[in-house]
């Protein structure tokens, strides 16, 4: 694809050739060289346009769908958005079982983009028949003619960014990368670009960024399920409680986990600092990175690439409203007390 092109045949000629954007000042006291991967270039606004267009494409050439068939698919958003955006342009019908966690903006912006929505409680175990994965099915199961993309166990999601974000990132740093830290909701991500990386230099490191509150740092550790890890938390598309065959493990060196506060803070301070306006989980990767350095583990010659999966705009709701911060206790006693005499 040629993103210097003058006039594109349609929206999904965009999808990918991210730009990679070096950070010039909040990991300027850090010892290396940083540099985003921005996936909010891409026209969906998200890393998850790799996956919807490659997956569906994969079925298309597998003669598995064809233009009004139904795709489903459970989603916190982003994915459903990039479903619902290939849907249109290629003539499916869409079918979203979306978490209640999930912003009320990209729900809106989902129904919008033509998608069937369905709101299900996010605080229910993953077998339990309320949860957005027994929803979909059950969805997959009675709608004739419908693909269910899975893209928690389907193998494909590493592949879309085995084949694009992988081989990018390797170009657009002419080699050099020496780690790679990346956020892990379904893992397709980290493991797409991981696995590639791996392949040309076995000794990039690939760091996975995990929340607290979800069990895959602790699965990677201990290869055991273990319950006692699981709560609940604030950040979208970060961390699982349950394990995701499209997360390969072996992969991954490590993983840090992060907190929602501090996450929060890092998303608002990656907007003006860098002038990058992105989403909650691109706070959570900048967050592990501020942790990795504390423990030393980069160098003057590393060069650390960061995946930023997607855009601000998806949390104006969330971590960029004032009161929505005041909200959860994340601002300290002078920020609320500002915060009141502005009110006033
Ligand atoms: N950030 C956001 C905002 C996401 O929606 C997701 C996907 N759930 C991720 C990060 C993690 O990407 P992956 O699913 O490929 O691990």
């Amino acid at each position: 694809m040629e993103n210097n092109k003058k006039v594109f045949n349609n929206v999904l000629e965009l999808v990918g050739n991210t730009p990679l954007i070096k950070l010039n000042k909040i990991a300027s006291s850090f010892k290396g060289n940083y540099y985003a991967k921005v996936e909010a270039f891409n026209p969906g606004h998200s890393s998850k346009d790799r996956i919807a267009l490659y997956i569906i494409e994969q079925a298309e050439k597998k003669g598995i769908i064809k233009p009004g068939d139904t795709i489903v698919e459970t989603t916190s958003g982003n994915t459903g958005f990039s479903i619902a955006m290939v849907s249109i342009i290629k003539g499916y019908k869409c079918i979203l079982a979306v978490s209640s966690k999930s912003s009320a903006d990209k729900i809106d912006m989902l129904k919008t983009m033509g998608a069937q929505v369905y709101v299900c409680p996010a605080h229910v175990s993953a077998d339990d028949p309320r949860s957005y994965y027994e929803v979909a099915k059950r969805l997959h199961e009675e709608t004739e003619g419908s693909v269910y993309i899975n893209q928690y166990f389907n193998e494909l999601n590493i592949d879309a960014h085995y084949h694009s974000t992988g081989p990018e990132i390797w170009n657009q740093t002419e080699g050099k990368i020496t780690h790679l830290v990346a956020c892990s909701g379904t893992g397709g991500t980290i493991s797409g670009i991981g696995k590639y990386l791996k392949e040309q230099n076995p000794d990039i490191k690939i760091i996975g960024v995990d929340a607290y509150g979800s069990v895959i740092k602790k699965y990677h550790e201990t290869q055991e399920f273990d319950e006692k890890e699981i709560y609940p938390y604030r950040i979208e598309g970060l961390g699982k409680n349950l394990i995701p065959t499209a997360t390969k493990f072996e992969v991954i060196d490590e993983f840090v986990k992060v907190t929602d506060e501090e996450s929060a803070h890092t998303a608002r301070e990656i907007a003006n600092t860098e002038g990058l306006f992105v989403g909650y989980t691109s706070g959570a990767a900048m967050q592990a990175i501020k942790q990795l350095n504390e423990d030393e583990t980069f160098t003057k010659d590393s060069n650390v690439v960061v995946i930023f999966p997607d855009h601000g705009s998806r949390y104006m709701s969330k971590i960029y409203s004032d009161k929505w911060m005041n909200d959860q206790g994340f601002f300290d006693t002078i920020h609320q007390e500002a915060a009141e005499s502005i009110q006033i």
